[in-house]
This record gives structure tokens, C-alpha cells and sequence, in this order.
């Protein structure tokens, strides 16, 4: 029987980081975190190569005694928990006692912490979890925390680290996530030498929202007012349905100052929505919520992600019923609001007639904006119908008319065909993707297009930036969150541009991880980007013939590249049979 020993500290830590730092980022957090409890105003995080050759976070908070600077480094050791009772109201963000040593035991860390009235600090330095020598520093009021060589110790772990640029987009993340909580506290971070955010305090959440959102969603952001529900203060911010992504990346909760990833609350913001959004859709949102800490639970997950909550049904109303006011049309000085009316009995005609509606009477002017809508389909209709007998170069089939704009009727030798256009296109678009001589068609823009993205998102863009190239896309990284688009496919509007390409990353991420992307083959990236182009426009009929031509030049024209069909026959056979004439 192999005998049972209790684990040296050492292992002991460096299986407890193994649950709390996976990577650089996870560091980040947890030195970050350390910085806002100690009540830093001004946070300034520096990072080499991804963080993975150093990574150093200093604060201007309280600071720490030379002995407790010693402490901090033993396993559960913490100033924030003293009794169990004090799980039930945490309000610190850390209270576990194990991130100082947990990441200790994976690198080569250096501390250095002087309390405001101390005349000197001191300095620790711990190499693998070896604690070395303890002695003063002449450092300034606060704490300043330098990791490097993150898993030199653990190459199993070492391995799972992803790309340098990928790491860094995760740092950025987390900081940004803090920062987004923290108005009050001044940001800065240094990647590779080179200032990349820089955040002063502010007293004004919004001011905060907006300095990182980027110009354009600032300018659209919606206040969530505050909102009293049972004991719990709900406020934010959210942006209209045209900003919805997918994934969740844009929704930022934050829980009694901590940043949270929650069901309950996620789907309480789309749900707040009304089924405005398409499916797969989220909306972008930056919520604060404060709640008596004894009604959630904190310490479910090592990382501190998940919470879990006493009564989730009372959390889903609070914000529902916030995010509802938020979006609630204003009241108006006076009870009357001018609408643009489209009259249906004035179909066809120009005439548009603007009459003064009560706010009670917007529904029913919604639904007649509606039928006109489908009035002006109609009449596109007729003007494409004057040369309904083209004659296409596909193999005998004449186009014969539309079933209801979303089929092609065709007349072949041996019976009616109907063509489902968009599959038909993707199919085009594929074929032209993965064939190397036919690559999209781009145009150059005049004037770059700007997009504003997550970093990680950035990240993503120019790594696979050749595919997106091939793709039509020609992008530029213009430092920061944002991208220049200075030229797109030439089939798509300018002003589906950015959208498009948006969509298209977020499809990919979705569909693929981030993990596997590099995994990601071509032919599955053309099959992506293709489903997307196809549905960018609708179809007319005065298109079918070329792509029906374009169609039958595919190596697999009978299929769309997810092997749904383009094409469906109902033989003369058939027809016969159901007239009963055979
Ligand atoms: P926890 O945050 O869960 O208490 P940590 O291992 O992260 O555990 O930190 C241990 C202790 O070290 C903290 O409770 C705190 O007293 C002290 N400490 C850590 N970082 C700082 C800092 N930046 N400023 C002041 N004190 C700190
Ligand atoms: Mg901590």
C-alpha cells in the first residue's frame, strides 16, 4: 500500500493554482483585485510578451507591514475573513488567501509593499513557491507585484498557453472588465513598453462606459436609471437592439463591485428586450447590481465567476423592470407625437401624409408601416416580371417566376423546378472562396471604413486576416480595439460593411472556440463566410439568370455547402400522378 503523507506547501499551492491561475490574465485578476481591496486610486499594470515573461501590478492602496507582507504568503492566509459568519457578507472581492501564494509557486515573484506611515518597505522575492530573502526596499506607498517566467516550473501548464498577442487580448480584457467596475480608480497598462489604456478617475460611471465603448456606441448608449427592487439597487447602461451580438461578450454585470457571469441575469436582459432581437442575438449591457451579500453566494467557483443567488426569480424581476423603464419611450411635454404616416390606401403613390397620432395610436400605424412594406415588395415584383422568359444558359431551364420571394420557379425538360436562391448563392460564394482563382471580388474604399471591436476580437482579426483577405476584407490593425476596413466585398453594401464583418467573427468564434480556431480549416471558414454573404441581400428576380449560370459553373451546383439542396424537381410524372391522369 503506498503510504499517505500530507503535501509539502509547495504542492499544495501549486495544485490550488492549478484551479485559480491558468494563464496571465488569471493572474491579473487576481493581483488587481488584491489592488481595489487595498483601496488603490490609481492602478498601473505593465506586461512583457503576453504576461508570460512579466507581468507587474502596482497599486498606491494601503500597503502592507513587513510581517504581514510575509504572511500574506502562507496559504489561506487573508485580512479579509476572519470567522465563517463573514462568508455570509463578503465584500471584499478576494477572501480566499490563496492567490499570493498560488501564483508564488509558478513563477519568479518579487513584492514589494510599504504602509503609508512606515519610513521603508520591504521586499520579497519567492522563486517556484521558495520563499528567499525578506529585506527593506525604499519603495513608494503601496504595492507593487512582479511575476515572471509564469509556469517555467509547470510546463504542463506552460503548453496550454495560447499565442503571446491572445494572452495580451485576455489581460486587456480583464483589466478593462475592473475598470469598467472602478470609475473611481485611474488605469493605465503597458504592453511590451507601449501605453495601450490609459483611464482617469472619473466620479461618473457613464464617462467611464463611454471613454470604452468607443465613439460611435457611446453616442447610442441608453441609461438604465436606477432601480430599487426588494433590497436590491439595479443601474447601467444598455445600447439598442442594432448593437446586438452574438455571444455575450458585451454584457458586463457586476455584482457588488464584481464582475459576474450569470444565466439568471443574462437572460433577464434579453428577455427585457421583448423578442426585439434575432435569434442567437445578445444585447450589449454594462449592469450594476447591489445586493445584500448574505442573498448571494460568491464562493461557488474558484475563479469567483458564477454566484448563485438566495431568490433568482426576485434578481430577474429587479432587471427586468429596469431594463423596461430604460427602454419605455419617453414621456413627451405634450400627449402628442408626430408620426410619419404611410397610408395603405395611398399605395403606390407618393404622397406621404403626416398626421398627429396619439402615443395609444403607434401600434396600429406600426402595423400599416407594415403592410406597406409588403405592398413595395409586391410592386418590385411586377417591374421585374417584364422579361419573365430569359432564357438562361443552365441546362434547359426556363425562369418562369417567383413563389412568393422565396423560391425560384423554373420550367426544365422534365417538370418544374424550384431554386432556392440563397442556397444557390452560397453555394457561388463558396466555390469562389475555396477556388483559389476566384477570389472575392473587393473594392477599395474611399474613406476607411473604423471598427471598434473587444481586443480579443481584434486579436482574432489579425491573426486570420489572410482569410478574411481571400474573403473580400481588406483589414488593418489601427492599434488599440480598432480596426480599419479599407476594402470590402464588392457585393455588399457600405453600409452592411462593418455588420457583415462583425457577424462573420462572431459566427466563427461561436461555432469554432476560440481554442480550436487554429485548427480551422478553410473550406469551414468559406462555408461561413458564405452563409453569411448569401443572405446579405435579398435576391431579384431579374438576377436568376446569372446566377443561375453561375450556379451550374460550381463543381456542386445541386447542393449548398452544407449539403442542403439548391435545387428541387417535381417531374410531369409527378404532376400527372397527383392530377390523376396516370
Ligand atoms: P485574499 O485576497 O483572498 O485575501 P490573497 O492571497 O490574494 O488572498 O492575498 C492575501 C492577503 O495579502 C490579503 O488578504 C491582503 O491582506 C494582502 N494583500 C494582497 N495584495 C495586497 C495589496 N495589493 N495591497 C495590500 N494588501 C494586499
Ligand atoms: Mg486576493
Amino acid at each position: 500500500m503506498p503510504t499517505i503523507e500530507v503535501m509539502p506547501e509547495t504542492l499544495a499551492s501549486q495544485v490550488a493554482a492549478g484551479e485559480v491561475i491558468e494563464r496571465p490574465a488569471s493572474v491579473v485578476k487576481e493581483l488587481v483585485e488584491n489592488a481595489i481591496d487595498a483601496g488603490a486610486r490609481k492602478i498601473e499594470v505593465e506586461i512583457q510578451r503576453g504576461g508570460i515573461a512579466m507581468l507587474r501590478v502596482r497599486d498606491d492602496g494601503c500597503g502592507m507591514s513587513q510581517q504581514d507582507t510575509a504572511k500574506s504568503l502562507e496559504r489561506h492566509a487573508t485580512s479579509k475573513l476572519r470567522t465563517s459568519d463573514d462568508l455570509n457578507g463578503i465584500s471584499t472581492l478576494g477572501f480566499r488567501g490563496e492567490a499570493l501564494p498560488s501564483i508564488a509557486s509558478v513563477s519568479r515573484f518579487t513584492m514589494r509593499s510599504r504602509e503609508v506611515d512606515s519610513a521603508e518597505g520591504t521586499e520579497i522575492r519567492v522563486d517556484g513557491g521558495k520563499i528567499g530573502e525578506i529585506r527593506a526596499s525604499g519603495c513608494s506607498v503601496g504595492t507593487s507585484i512582479e511575476v515572471r517566467d509564469l509556469f517555467y516550473n509547470v510546463p504542463a501548464r506552460k503548453k496550454f498557453l495560447k499565442a503571446e498577442s491572445t494572452e495580451a487580448a485576455h489581460i486587456e480584457h480583464q483589466i478593462r472588465l475592473h475598470a469598467l467596475c472602478t470609475p473611481g480608480i485611474g488605469w493605465l497598462l503597458r504592453k511590451d513598453g507601449r501605453v495601450v489604456l490609459d483611464l482617469p478617475a472619473t466620479s461618473d460611471r457613464r464617462v467611464r462606459i463611454e471613454a470604452m465603448s468607443g465613439g460611435e456606441s457611446g453616442k447610442a448608449l441608453i441609461e438604465v436609471p436606477r432601480h430599487e427592487h426588494r433590497g436590491m439597487v439595479i443601474e447601467g447602461a444598455i445600447l439598442p437592439v442594432a448593437f446586438a451580438r452574438r455571444g455575450r461578450k458585451h454584457q458586463y454585470v457586476f455584482l457588488n463591485g464584481r464582475p459576474v457571469e450569470d444565466y439568471t441575469i443574462s437572460r433577464a436582459i434579453r428577455e427585457a428586450f421583448k423578442g426585439g432581437l434575432q435569434e442567437g442575438f445578445q444585447p450589449a449591457a454594462w449592469m450594476w447590481i447591489l445586493m445584500d451579500p448574505a442573498l448571494v453566494d460568491v464562493n461557488v467557483h474558484p475563479a469567483k465567476r458564477e454566484v448563485r443567488f438566495a431568490e433568482p426569480a426576485q434578481v430577474r424581476i429587479g432587471i427586468l423592470d429596469a431594463i423596461e423603464e430604460a427602454l419605455r419611450p419617453k414621456e413627451v411635454a405634450t400627449p402628442e407625437i408626430l408620426v410619419e404616416q404611410f397610408s395603405p390606401l395611398q399605395l403606390g403613390g407618393d404622397e406621404v401624409s403626416k398626421e398627429v397620432v396619439r402615443e395609444d395610436e403607434v401600434a396600429p400605424v406600426s402595423a400599416a408601416l407594415s403592410v406597406n412594406t409588403i405592398a413595395w415588395h409586391h410592386e418590385e415584383q411586377k417591374e421585374l416580371e417584364v422579361t419573365p422568359e430569359e432564357i438562361s444558359k443552365a441546362p434547359g431551364f426556363r425562369i418562369v417566376g417567383t413563389l412568393s420571394k422565396r423560391y425560384a420557379l423554373l420550367e426544365g425538360e422534365e417538370g418544374l423546378v424550384l431554386l432556392e436562391p440563397q442556397a444557390a448563392r452560397e453555394r457561388v460564394f463558396y466555390e469562389r472562396l475555396i477556388n483559389d482563382q476566384g477570389e472575392v471580388e473587393s473594392q477599395g474604399l474611399l474613406v476607411p471604413v473604423l471598427l471598434e471591436l473587444d481586443v480579443r476580437d481584434v486579436d482574432f482579426l489579425m491573426r486570420f486576416r489572410e482569410h478574411f483577405n481571400r474573403a473580400g476584407f481588406t483589414l488593418e490593425s489601427f492599434g488599440g480595439q480598432t480596426v480599419t476596413i479599407s476594402a470590402a466585398p464588392s457585393f455588399l453594401n457600405e453600409k452592411d460593411i462593418k455588420r457583415s464583418l462583425i457577424d462573420l467573427v462572431d459566427l466563427v468564434i461561436e461555432r469554432e472556440g476560440s481554442s480550436r480556431v487554429k485548427r480551422l480549416a478553410y473550406e469551414g471558414f468559406a462555408s461561413k463566410v458564405s452563409y453569411i454573404l448569401a443572405r446579405q441581400d435579398g435576391w431579384s428576380e431579374s438576377s436568376l439568370s446569372g446566377l443561375l449560370d453561375d450556379l451550374f459553373k460550381c463543381d456542386l451546383p445541386y447542393c449548398d455547402p452544407a449539403g442542403r439542396p439548391t435545387l428541387v424537381q417535381i417531374s410531369f410524372q409527378e404532376l400527372d400522378r397527383k392530377f390523376g391522369k396516370s
